[in-house]
């Protein structure tokens, strides 16, 4: 008597982006055994030869490889979901407000709150105040909108040892009124005499925030990620958290993880190399900072910002840089370092381009590379770095980018055109909780750099714009090569990582990406996720 055969999955849409140079343009069916794609084609081809298989029909529905998220900070985000949301407040009344609120909401001791953009109001630096006036007694950390600072109240600075006489930590500085005294704002490292002074995470209670995030990724398409350390968090260790997860059978995302520099004696010492790992964890970069931040005045310029003279803050010293990068390579370990500034990124491109420090696992990689130096438009591709990149970043900055840099540093920001043209391999990410994970922001931003109400008409420097399809290329198969890895294709012999979209997000205006939906994800054949019903 026929039945069904479980390991074997037929999907049959209307149109298959394999991604793939070699695949047929014209498939509309995937087949999957084992968890793995056995073949890609016409549906009146494979059907007969797939016996018993089972049938999953998505009239209507595109299906393209799973998406990576390139760059996010999984259990920082993860945990992020759990906190105050502070990104639509308009003034700093109104982020005290909302973290009193959540304070009420939830009793306990620390009071956690994230996403306050002061060029929401003008820019104008917050005061420990208007905290202390609405949360007294328990100590409140809030951090900004690009995680480059921490606004804090006086209980806090308490707490920490932060006074008058405190010095500036290297990389970071505290904020200080005309009297000398603290304002409750900390720049970069200074946020970190606050974060030694969280009570620890649990293992337990990071791995069950991570399974609800694990969750939401699936709704959006993502079936793997590239996870950068916490930064603002003392998280358990990441990889004891999703190893936890994977013993349990419950890591549903390949993950590669990336090492924090301080971690990197410890890694050479135990043979740690850039690719270790299996199937669902796999070891990534060491990852350094050059610098900081925009919208936080802190990422690293050639030239002053037009609002102040400073160039921002250089976090690494060149010498100190290259010294990290020689060590790590040397034993097989490869650099992610993240550069924002002009300055910054041309730090990167010098030292990394060295075919001498070339890792065979992975290639190096700069995280958001936003601002391009002048005339090294080619340098990245010549030397095969991989530009991570993230496009949704556009949507909140691109006017800050007009005010800060001015139009001619804005015409080499996120110059996904200039780089790709030159051949560089893009890979896209969020860098959620800076930003929405949602890849679907970081697609439209890529193909018509607007923001969500349409601005600036026309798009911020067009010339800069990338299509849909190059865009969900960086999605996925660059940013499987970036890993070193030979996913993000729809090919046989590939684990069957799959996103069903309806409609085509190929097909419609970019301007009208929001309306794709993604109805349904499969990781290694599985059915994580399904809005079939709906
Ligand atoms: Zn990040």
């Amino acid at each position: 008597m026929p039945h069904a055969d479980s390991r074997t999955l037929l999907l049959v849409a209307d149109r298959v982006h394999t991604l793939d140079d070699s695949g047929s343009a014209d498939a509309d069916s995937v087949l999957i055994r084992e968890g793995v794609i056995a073949a890609v084609g016409r549906a009146s081809d494979l059907e007969p030869a797939t016996g018993h298989a089972r049938v999953l029909r998505l009239p209507g529905a595109a299906l393209t490889p799973g998406l990576t998220d390139a760059h996010i900070h999984l259990s920082e985000w993860a945990l992020a979901r759990r906190e105050a949301d502070l990104s639509a407040a308009i003034s700093p009344e109104a982020v005290a407000r909302q973290a009193a609120e959540h304070a009420a909401r939830r009793p306990g001791d620390w009071v956690r709150g994230r996403g306050w953009n002061p060029h929401r109001w003008g820019g104008g630096p917050p005061q420990t105040e208007a905290l202390d006036r609405l949360v007294p007694d328990r100590p409140v950390i809030l951090q900004s909108h690009d995680m480059h600072a921490l606004w804090v109240n006086r209980e806090t600075l308490r707490r920490a040892g932060i006074g008058p006489d405190t010095p500036d930590p290297e990389g970071g500085r505290i904020v200080r009124d005309a009297a000398g005294q603290p304002t409750g704002v900390l720049l970069e490292n200074a946020g970190q005499l606050v974060a030694r002074c969280l009570p620890a995470l649990t293992v337990e209670e990071t791995a069950e925030a991570i399974l609800e995030a694990q969750a939401e990724l699936h709704r959006l398409g993502i079936t793997a990620v590239h996870n950068l350390p916490a930064l603002h968090i003392a998280e358990p260790e990441p990889v004891r958290v999703l190893e936890t997860l994977r013993g349990r059978g419950e890591l549903r995302l390949r993950v590669l993880q990336h090492i924090p520099l301080r971690q990197l004696d410890e890694a050479l010492r135990i043979g740690l190399r850039s690719g270790f790992g299996g199937e669902w964890i796999r070891t990534g970069g060491v990852k350094m900072f050059l610098d900081g931040a925009l919208g936080s005045q802190t990422a690293w310029m050639f030239e002053p910002y037009i609002s102040s003279a400073s160039c921002g803050i250089q976090v690494l010293e060149p010498g100190e840089f290259r010294f990290h990068v020689r060590r790590a390579a040397r034993d097989g370990i490869a650099t992610t370092v993240h550069a924002i500034g002009d300055a910054a990124v041309a730090l990167a491109l010098d030292v990394l381009a060295d075919p001498e420090l070339r890792v065979p696992a992975m290639p190096h990689r700069i995280e958001h590379v936003q601002c391009l130096p002048p005339g090294r438009e080619r340098d990245a591709a010549d030397a095969g770095i991989t530009c991570s990149m993230q496009p949704a970043h556009l949507i909140t900055d691109w006017s800050i980018a007009d005010r800060h840099w001015g139009p001619a540093r804005s015409a080499r920001t996120y110059a996904f055109r200039a780089l790709r043209d030159a051949g560089s391999r893009l890979a896209f990410g969020s860098d959620a909780p800076v930003e929405p994970a949602d890849p679907r922001l970081g697609l439209m931003a890529a193909a018509v750099r607007v923001d969500l109400q349409g601005q600036p008409p026309g798009g911020w420097h067009s010339h800069q714009t990338i299509t849909v399809r190059d865009a969900l290329v960086a999605y996925t198969r660059r940013a499987a090569e970036a890993a070193g890895t030979l996913g993000g294709v729809l090919r046989p012999g590939v684990p069957a990582d799959i996103v069903a979209w309806r409609p085509d997000p190929l097909a419609v205006d970019p301007r009208e990406m929001l309306s794709v939906r993604c109805i349904a994800t499969l990781v290694a054949g599985e059915i994580v996720h399904s809005a079939l019903s709906a």
